[in-house]
């Protein structure tokens, strides 16, 4: 029986002494959200999206070997992206099959905007995958429309309103799905003045009644050529009294990094710049 509190995030105490590796084998995305840009970059930026490379599963399985010798107190094998892993399901599923096999007592993590992710509840949760990370930062369409440009189904992408509807749609069965197979689920919301901060109450009290464990919610990051790259960054003074209002509702989160698409090491001492040549090495 693995030791679910062994996760740095979802547990705060532990987050000094376990760590995590982000394994980057999701590239694509099936959804565009407002304020995401994905570059692919070495060491010089830090926030999800961004990676040095792209492992294919077999890859990503050597380099969580050769991670594990340098760092043996990674107890979390996730994949963050630096797209969707269910917009890669077959990559993200391979590559759980692999670390399963090689690396049974690892954490097993997914981060993912719960577009995709109905079909795969079964497959993820027979694989053993403990924690499951949902972003949600709306359970009102009008709102979400504002934060999302499009949403991709199969070979149909919805704009507006209509997408933003069908997205909220696929998170909330997502999160009751991961909860009916007793996975353990936090919920990223991303604050945006102006857009949603007033509305990250009504988002904690639905992902509170739906079961999920934790919210995290996470200001915003202004990127270069995105739609929201003049929106300021919003400080602690925004953001603490919204994580004390959504308390009494669900546990709150308060020590998220923000990390990259291939981040390592525990939380505090991120090892992605010096862990970047083995990276690229497993990638060729
Ligand atoms: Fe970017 Fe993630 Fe949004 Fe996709 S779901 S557009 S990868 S932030
Ligand atoms: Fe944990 Fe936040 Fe980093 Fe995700 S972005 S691995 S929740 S610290």
């Amino acid at each position: 029986m693995k030791d679910t509190t062994k996760h740095p995030c979802f547990n705060k105490e532990n987050a000094g002494s376990c760590g995590r590796v982000h394994l980057p084998v999701a590239p694509k995305c099936n959804i565009q959200c407002n304020y995401c840009n994905r570059k692919y970059d070495c060491v010089n930026e830090s926030r999800p999206g961004v990676t040095s490379s792209i492992l294919k599963p077999f890859q990503a399985a050597e380099y969580m070997d050769a991670v594990l010798e340098k760092e043996p107190r990674i107890t979390v094998a996730g994949i963050a992206g630096p797209g969707d892993p269910f917009a890669n399901p077959q990559e993200v599923l391979e590559t759980m099959r692999l670390l399963n096999k090689k690396h049974p007592h690892l954490l097993f993590c997914l981060s993912t905007n719960g577009m995709g992710i109905l079909p795969y509840l079964d497959d993820i949760a027979e694989l053993g995958v403990s924690h499951v990370t949902i972003t949600m930062s709306a359970v009102d369409p009008a709102i979400g429309a504002k934060i999302y440009s499009w949403v991709q189904d199969g070979n149909t992408i919805h704009y507006g309103e209509e997408g933003a509807k069908l997205l909220l749609d696929r998170q909330l069965k997502a999160i009751k799905g991961l909860k009916d197979r007793n996975i353990i689920v936090k919920i990223n919301s991303i604050a945006i003045p102006g857009i949603n901060d007033d509305h990250l109450l009504e988002v904690a009290k639905v992902a509170s009644e739906l079961g999920a464990d934790i919210q995290n919610i996470i200001p915003l990051k202004p990127t270069a050529d995105t739609l929201f790259a003049d929106i300021e960054e919003p400080n602690h003074s925004l953001i603490g009294p919204l994580r004390k209002a959504a308390t009494p509702y669900i546990k709150q989160m308060t020590h998220c990094k923000r990390c990259r698409a291939d981040a390592v090491g525990l939380l505090s001492k991120d090892q992605s710049a010096s862990l970047c040549g083995t990276l690229q090495a497993c990638a060729q």
